[in-house]
Order: C-alpha cells, then sequence, then structure tokens
C-alpha cells in the first residue's frame, strides 16, 4: 500500500525512503499522490503543523498519510528558528543566506552558548482516521564555519562534538542512524508495529 509523505522536499523523501528500506511500505510523496494544494502551517508546534498537513491530505486522498515537521531550535535564541526555519529570513532565502542570519543573530547577542537541536515531529493518519504524533531530537552545536556536502539545509553548520562533524560531513547512513528524523521514524515505526502487529507488512 501507499505510504504518503506530506512533503514538497525531495531531500526529505530520500531520507525517509532509506530509513524505512526495510518495510514494504510504498513511499511516495504527496505530489505524486496528485495533492499539489497549498497547506497553510499555521500550528504553534511542530506535532500540530505536522497534524495539520497530514490531516489535509487524508482528508483528500484518504490513504495512510505521514507528515513530519522539523527544524533548528538554537538556545541562544529562544528555539528559533523553530517552526519558521525554512521561513524566518524569507521564503525563498538560500540557505547560505539563513545560515549567515543565523551567525548574525548569534553574534548580536556575543552568545557563548551555541548549543542546538534539530527536531522532528512525525503525525500520522491511518486509513481509518485514528492518528498519532512521535518526535525524534539531536543535539549539537552551530558551527563557526560550513563544513560537508551531504544532506541539506542547516547541516553544513550543524556540529555534533561527538562524531567531531557536522550533519553535512556524515555519509547519509550514518545521519539517518541519529538524526532527529531517523530517530522519529523509529518510533513512528514501533507505535504502528503495536497498533498493527503482523499487519505492519501490509501497509
Ligand atoms: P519543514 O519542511 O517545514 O519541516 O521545514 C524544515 C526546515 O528545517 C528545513 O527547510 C530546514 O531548514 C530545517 N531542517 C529540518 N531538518 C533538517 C535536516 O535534517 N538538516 C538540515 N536542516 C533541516
Amino acid at each position: 500500500m501507499d505510504f504518503i509523505v506530506a512533503t514538497k522536499n525531495k531531500n526529505k523523501i530520500v531520507e525517509i525512503r532509506e530509513i524505512l528500506k526495510d518495510f514494504k511500505f510504498n513511499v511516495i510523496s504527496m505530489e505524486d499522490a496528485g495533492f499539489d494544494d497549498d497547506i497553510i502551517e499555521d500550528g504553534a508546534t511542530f506535532e500540530e503543523n505536522a497534524l495539520i498537513k497530514a490531516r489535509a491530505i487524508h482528508k483528500k486522498i484518504n490513504g495512510f498519510v505521514m507528515a513530519d515537521d522539523s527544524g533548528l531550535s538554537i538556545n541562544a535564541l529562544g528555539g528559533a528558528p523553530g517552526i519558521y526555519s525554512a521561513r524566518f529570513a524569507g521564503e525563498n532565502a538560500s540557505y547560505d543566506f539563513k545560515i549567515k542570519k543565523i551567525w548574525e543573530m548569534l553574534d548580536e547577542i556575543k552568545a557563548t552558548d551555541r548549543s542546538a537541536s534539530f527536531i522532528c515531529a512525525i503525525a500520522v493518519v491511518m486509513t481509518d482516521g485514528s492518528e498519532f504524533t512521535v518526535r525524534g531530537e539531536c543535539h549539537g552545536q552551530i558551527y563557526t564555519k560550513i563544513e560537508g556536502y551531504n544532506g541539506f539545509g542547516y547541516d553544513p553548520v550543524f556540529f555534533m562534538p561527538e562524531y567531531n562533524m557536522t550533519t553535512a560531513m556524515m555519509p547519509p547512513s550514518m545521519k539517518n542512524e541519529i538524526s532527529h528524523r531517523g530517530i522519529a521514524l523509529k518510533k513512528m515505526i514501533d507505535v504502528l508495529e503495536k497498533k498493527l502487529g503482523d499487519n505492519l507488512s501490509e501497509i
């Protein structure tokens, strides 16, 4: 059965497909499922936004839908950019620009604490309309330079001291093991296993 992922972000689809490769899910994007309406993400939390996206698609397509809402939360900035990570510096701003903006915001407050988290909430709406959310987080620091070519978004400045790497320096399989999205997807599988048991492979 199709497992519709509520995102237009091709990088996310690639990561999610890779992480779920051992399951018989046919992971498809919302566009492949025939949904290209704009969804207004006006929730106050990652979980609310993920639910808004999953519900909107489920309402129209009535399939098995998963949505993720993710972002970067910087402690010295009170959790910003948080749910606004994709758009806080303007809808069409490049990641070079957004990263420079974050460095400037940290410089302005002369931040010595550069600790930050990647957060990912996943909402699932199942075929019968029942729903749940899970959250994954990974912790690191905002690096003072850009390092690494893998991943996307803020990966080149998200430094994880225990690996001595930014998430953009990690091979994709390594990032998927430890990332906010990888952790949230594993939690999602745990919940689905509890709910569906042996029927999980039938999804
Ligand atoms: P969303 O598509 O509304 O969930 O926005 C997520 C935004 O958070 C992305 O556009 C990135 O700016 C940032 N983000 C989320 N996950 C990652 C990641 O794994 N690496 C780098 N940036 C991320």
